[in-house]
């Protein structure tokens, strides 16, 4: 038996087994997949994965820069529903010849495997097991046991990092997916786009007619691009849009973006995946378990970001399991402060976020906020500082805010 079995091994669980690297316990990691393996996604690593890792594993950071298959990106550029666009840099005061960039894209193939190599790494002693894909998972007084209808592993805790189709989110915590708070999207790979920002900002498209959907271009490395479209569930049932039919309309026929896809090649197929969003909260632990990342719905409802929030997560499910192991009490009622602790870190901002995802629904208010913001630096330099400070972002979800800029002040 194991003191701690990880379900996944993606950036949540990776971080889970980094974390657990001194705990002297006896931990074991599983994933269905063999790696490297890809996960549908955007690509984009934020700041806060360049900070987790910083603070929990500077060499992993270090290891990070070094990396050759990812590209630093410095910023946003944000095209309103009329098309209009503004760019808006993460940090204020930058230096691309000499920093580093505060974000990243890199392919999960190559990011999640990178980090899968590092959990393998920094954690010596750690079991890994690929290809078992977790079917039954049952918990009893003294243990938990995971099955794939053949084996059964067993562990005194479960650490649970197994994704958007979690089977210990729907069999232990109960959790169902709720349209109202779960996106769908599909993304592509391309290559030959052109006319990105120089500094390789990540562009975010309202566009008019697939309101409130989102369209992104994000650059690659080696020329290439991950694009894809999005939407709330709820509304994508609601207006039966073909987001695979509607992404390829886009880059063949929209203005604003049909030139640049002009030499444009699809590389293989366009894959669809779910976001379970951190727009309401759950229970995400219970006896002798936690949920981490997607598998506890924590991706940010505005910007659809996860990978920073499952590593996060993964960071705190890690603490919270040595405490268990500390005192001996794996109960619900013990791991109630996993939960307490998940969102006394995200929930301000998932909050926030939720009010900004709404934002998309008042097309004339974006279109209103991007016009003032190009021709007033001091609301462009407010918005790139939201990006540093979350107080000075909580702004934006204000009346007060509109009021001053309809103001002109
Ligand atoms: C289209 C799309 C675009 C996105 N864009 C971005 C973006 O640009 N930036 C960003 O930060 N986030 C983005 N996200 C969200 C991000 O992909 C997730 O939040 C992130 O992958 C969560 O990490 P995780 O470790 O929780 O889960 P995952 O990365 O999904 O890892 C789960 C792991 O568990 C394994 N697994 C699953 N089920 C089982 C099982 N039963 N048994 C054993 N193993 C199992 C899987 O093989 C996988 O390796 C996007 C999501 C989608 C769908």
């Amino acid at each position: 038996m194991y003191d701690i079995l990880i379900l996944g091994a993606g950036p949540g669980g990776a971080t889970a087994a980094i974390a657990l690297a001194t705990s002297g316990l006896k931990v074991a990691m599983v994933d269905k997949a063999t790696f490297p393996r890809d996960k549908v996604c955007g690509d984009a690593l934020s700041g806060k994965v360049v900070s987790l890792l910083k603070y929990l594993s500077p060499e992993s950071l270090q290891q990070l820069y070094d990396f050759p298959e990812k590209l630093g990106s410095w910023g946003i550029r944000f095209f309103a529903p009329n098309g209009e666009a503004l760019d808006v840099p993460f940090k204020s005061a930058r230096n691309p010849q000499m920093e580093h960039a505060p974000g990243f894209i890199s392919r999960r193939m190559d990011f999640d495997d990178f980090l899968f190599k590092e959990a393998k790494r920094q954690h010596v002693g750690l079991e890994v097991l690929e290809g078992f894909q977790g079917k039954k998972v049952v918990v009893d007084t003294n243990k938990v046991m995971v099955s794939d209808g053949q084996k059964e592993l067993t562990a005194k805790l479960l650490l649970a990092a197994d994704g958007a189709h979690s089977i210990a989110a729907k069999q232990l915590a109960g959790i169902t997916m709720d349209r109202a708070h779960h996106s769908a999207a599909v993304r592509a790979y391309y290559t030959g786009v052109t006319d990105f920002h120089e500094e390789d900002f990540i562009e975010l498209h309202f566009l008019k007619d697939l309101l409130p959907g989102y369209f992104w271009v994000f650059p690659l490395p080696n020329g290439s691009a991950n694009v894809g479209l999005g939407m709330l569930s709820k509304d994508l049932r609601r207006t039966k849009t073909d987001l695979r039919a509607n992404l390829q309309k886009v880059v063949a026929t929209h203005p604003a973006l049909k030139h640049r896809f002009k030499d444009a090649q699809l590389e293989g197929v366009i894959s669809g995946f779910g976001l379970p969003l951190g727009s309401k909260k759950r229970e995400i632990s219970g006896d002798r378990f936690m949920l981490i990342g997607d598998a506890a719905s924590l991706i940010d409802p505005f910007s659809g970001e996860g990978i920073g929030n499952a590593m996060i997560s993964g960071r705190i499910a890690a603490q919270h399991a040595m405490k268990c192991f500390e005192t001996g009490d794996f109960s619900a009622e013990f791991l109630k402060t996993y939960d307490e602790a998940i969102y006394k870190k995200l929930w301000a901002e998932l909050n926030l976020s939720h009010k900004m995802q709404r934002l998309v629904n008042f097309p004339s208010l974006f279109n209103f906020v991007v016009r003032r913001a190009n021709r007033n630096s001091a609301i462009r330099d407010l918005l790139t500082m939201m990006f540093e400070e979350l107080d000075i972002r909580k702004e934006l979800s204000k009346p007060s805010f509109y009021w001053r800029l309809i103001r002109g002040r």
